[in-house]
């Protein structure tokens, strides 16, 4: 075992009961999964964001908003989960209260297994219709474009965040709860330093958690961290899963292998 760390911050970390993670670009990427910026290449260049990614785009040209994000949902699909995606899973299975916070859309937290996830941005995953929120994970792909409600028959949406659209009320509620109330902040790879995501490592350390950042590159969340491992996430995570969680009785062991 390669990694190390203090004792103190090994300890810190085991002994904790309830523990918040968050992650965005930077795990996404080590799965292959593009940023917006990255997918708006090609034949999408030649729209705007405004045309592709806003409600009023949906109003306007429901169809190539629809494509755009099916184009997106498809890179998705394609890609697996990460060695980070799966150390995350195995951290919610060590801790008694452990919430994933995610900005990724890409649902691969959720194939990983992760479950007590709060997809802060939507998923790709899901859809609602436009009218009445009814929430669809199954459409036909094979008839109209896009898609119809089968409870309104309104038009089916990506059930995601867009352009000049707030956060989901009842996700972003959840989220400040849980920030609040962890004793352990987890920023895990690059995340987009946007507001109020940029906030929860101040409020979480306000009362009174350990904030680790694991991100190979300086930010918000690393300068304001208690302690920054500084690699990627898929490089250490498993590793600081079993610093973590160990065997019964491993905090001497791995002492030991310390030293
Ligand atoms: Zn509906």
């Amino acid at each position: 075992m390669s990694l190390t760390l203090p004792d103190d911050v090994i300890r810190r970390l085991s002994q904790s009961r309830r523990v918040v993670a968050l992650t965005g670009g930077g795990v996404a990427a080590e799965s292959g999964i593009p940023s917006f910026r990255e997918a708006h290449t090609g034949l999408w260049a030649q729209y705007d964001v405004s045309e592709l990614a806003t409600p009023q785009a949906f109003v306007r040209n429901p169809r190539l908003v629809w494509e755009w994000y099916a184009y997106r949902r498809a890179l998705a699909e394609r890609a697996q989960p990460g060695a980070s995606h799966y150390a995350l899973v195995d951290l919610e299975q060590y801790y008694p209260e452990f919430t994933l916070i995610t900005q990724s859309i890409d649902g691969l937290h959720w194939r990983a297994g992760s479950r007590d996830l709060i997809e802060l941005n939507g998923s790709l995953r899901r859809c609602r219709c436009y009218e009445s929120g009814h929430i669809a994970f199954a459409w036909d792909d094979d008839g109209e474009i896009p898609p119809r409600c089968v409870q309104c028959g309104s038009l089916l949406r990506p059930d995601v965040v867009m352009f000049g659209e707030g956060l989901p009320y009842h996700e972003l509620r959840r989220a400040r709860q849980v920030v609040e109330q962890c004793e352990v902040f987890l920023c895990v790879g690059t995340v987009g330093a946007i507001e109020p995501v940029a906030s929860f490592p101040f409020v979480a350390r306000r009362h009174g958690a350990f904030v680790l950042t694991i991100a190979p590159d300086e930010s918000i969340y690393t300068l304001m961290a208690d302690y920054v491992l500084s690699a990627t996430p898929g490089a250490v995570m498993p590793e600081l899963v079993q610093l973590i969680a160990g065997d019964v009785g491993g905090l001497e062991e791995l002492h030991v292998d310390a030293i």
